[in-house]
């Protein structure tokens, strides 16, 4: 069956096919569920959660540990799913989606107690009384994830929303609804409650069904046209959402780079995953002083790069695409390049059927108002423009609407520092690309329309937690100076203390 035929994704009205993107293969069907189906799961969440949280926070990272040791004993068979149905390669499989799910359960299980305790606010006016905020589940979670990640991003949020003591459904997406199964799959084999975490297949319209269903907040990864209707569903029912959008991170290359790593770290931020990654290196600015070294060097190591079905050898560098709409966009930004007068150093062209691949490619004499330089590419081309300074490539990888990731390479980390806090993007990496996802206590999100909001670290974990605040007395007195009665004594009186209190040197900057 080749890809025209299988195309379609459609197995009668109410199913959904998914296809091994390498061969164009079906590999089963998953229901298209409407929204009867998607409120009674999130009912049977509510219920499971009502349970959940009689255990302690300690009981829950115990219980939720496990998930981790069960995913790591069946890795091998969880990454032969992940390759087959994504098209990425068993070491992407492993390093992006296995290991960062078991890391990040881990790394919660062990600090969310610590993360979530209570936190005194000391006050500094009104010191006979004192204030604490405390974390309180949310209730349900509503998870709407893409495809590029379809283990490692939502079973992060998954776990750390159980971990804080929520409820979750996912609605994965409909080109990668298998593995979602299979997680549900490994967390009951894990002993974790069963209803407690539902999945939820469908398309688009089952999203929306999702936000429809009564639920507390909905995590969502996609892309930015979908994230403003979600955004604006959230808004019409006043639930909190985090926003997860595209990318178009920039690698600054300065003069005084190690060409070598750079290189290395170009090629693979640009083709890992077969640049489907929302941080994909998805645009050059090289300083002209290393410019033709640099692309030499990139050319190099993208031509010895073996491309393939990934699913039987760990001996494939770059795998398939995941969805045959994103080839054609790949393509077309590609063509349009070329025609505006860049140049392919290599690759540049949809490698023949059945499976979904593009070749690694390499562009230079690229121009900043070309759209490959401005659009997300998400597919592994790697577009380089020529700089002339440091200043320049900063103003250049501001100018964009999207603000997920950029990179800096220098061998001065003081200068690499200086340049980062110039940047207009929520994660900046020096010398080193795409790997603070798989960092779980650091802060994972976008600033312009990458998004809304942080996932990971104690950010992303109080998220999916309702902040409240409590405040007490520390002394017993009869009553506040403030109530009633009031009176022009009184006033005259606390006029005078406002004025030692507020207007004294103590309590002003300068
Ligand atoms: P998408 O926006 O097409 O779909 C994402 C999910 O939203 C899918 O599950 C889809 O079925 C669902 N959906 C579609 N319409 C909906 C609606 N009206 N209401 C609710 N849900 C709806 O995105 P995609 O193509 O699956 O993913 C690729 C995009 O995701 C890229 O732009 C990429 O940069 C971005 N992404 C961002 C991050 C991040 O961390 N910032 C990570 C991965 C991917």
């Amino acid at each position: 069956m080749g890809f025209a035929a299988a195309a379609e994704r459609t197995a009668g009205n109410d199913r959904i096919v998914s296809i091994n993107p390498a061969t164009g293969m079906p590999l089963g069907d998953v229901p298209d569920m409407g929204a009867d189906a998607v409120r009674a799961a999130v009912a049977r969440a509510r219920e499971a959660q009502r349970e959940w949280i009689r255990l302690t926070l300690a009981e829950r990272c115990q219980k939720v540990r496990r998930f981790s040791v069960e995913l790591m004993a069946r890795a091998d068979q969880v990454i032969d799913l992940i390759c087959k149905e994504g098209g990425k390669t068993r070491s992407e499989a492993l390093g992006t989606e296995v290991a960062v799910v078991a890391d990040l359960a881990n790394y919660f299980s062990k600090h969310a107690p610590r993360l979530l305790s209570p936190e005194p606010i000391p006050l500094h006016l009104l010191r006979h009384r004192k204030s604490y905020v405390h974390y309180v589940p949310r209730g349900v979670i509503g998870i709407i994830a893409p495809w590029n990640f379809p283990f490692s991003i939502p079973m992060g949020e998954v776990l750390m929303s159980a971990i804080a003591g929520n409820g979750v459904v996912l609605k994965p997406s409909e080109f990668t609804p298998l593995i979602a199964l299979e997680s549900k799959k490994l967390w009951e084999a894990a002993g974790l409650p069963a209803d407690l975490f539902q999945v939820v297949t469908g398309r688009g319209a089952t999203g929306a069904a999702l936000i429809d269903s009564g639920i507390d907040y909905c995590v969502f990864t996609g892309s930015v046209a979908t994230g403003r209707k979600v955004a604006a569903a959230c808004g019409e029912r006043l639930i909190p959402c985090t926003l997860e959008l595209g990318g178009k991170a920039p690698a600054i290359v300065c003069a005084d780079a190690d060409l070598d790593r750079t290189a290395q770290a170009i090629a693979w931020g640009g083709f890992c995953n077969a640049g489907q990654v929302c941080c994909s290196v998805e645009r050059v600015y090289a300083h002209t002083a290393v410019h033709d070294e640099l692309v030499d060097k990139v050319v190099a190591l993208t031509r010895s790069l073996r491309q393939g079905d990934p699913t039987g050898s760990e001996e494939v560098d770059v795998g398939a695409m995941t969805w045959e709409r994103q080839v054609d966009t790949v393509d077309d930004l590609v063509k349009q390049a070329v025609g505006a007068g860049a140049r392919v150093e290599t690759g540049g062209r949809r490698v023949p059927g059945p499976g979904l691949f593009y070749e690694p490619t390499v562009l230079t004499n690229c121009r900043q108002d070309m759209d490959v330089m401005r659009r997300e590419i998400f597919g592994p081309v790697v577009p380089i423009m020529r700089v002339s300074s440091e200043a320049e490539a900063i103003e250049l990888a501001n100018d964009s609407h999207l603000g997920l990731l950029a990179y800096v390479f220098t061998r001065d980390r003081d200068k690499g520092r200086r340049l980062a806090e110039q940047i207009e993007a929520g994660t900046v990496m020096i010398n080193d690309v795409l790997n603070t996802f798989g960092c779980p206590e650091t802060p994972w999100g976008g600033v312009k329309m990458s998004g809304i909001g942080r996932t990971h670290s104690v950010i992303g974990l109080r998220d999916l937690c309702e902040l409240r605040h409590v405040n007490v007395d520390r002394v017993s007195l009869p009553k506040e100076l403030w109530w009633y009665p009031y009176s022009r004594k009184k006033y005259r009186g606390m006029l005078a203390v406002m004025k030692k209190l507020l207007g004294s040197k103590r309590f002003t900057l300068t």
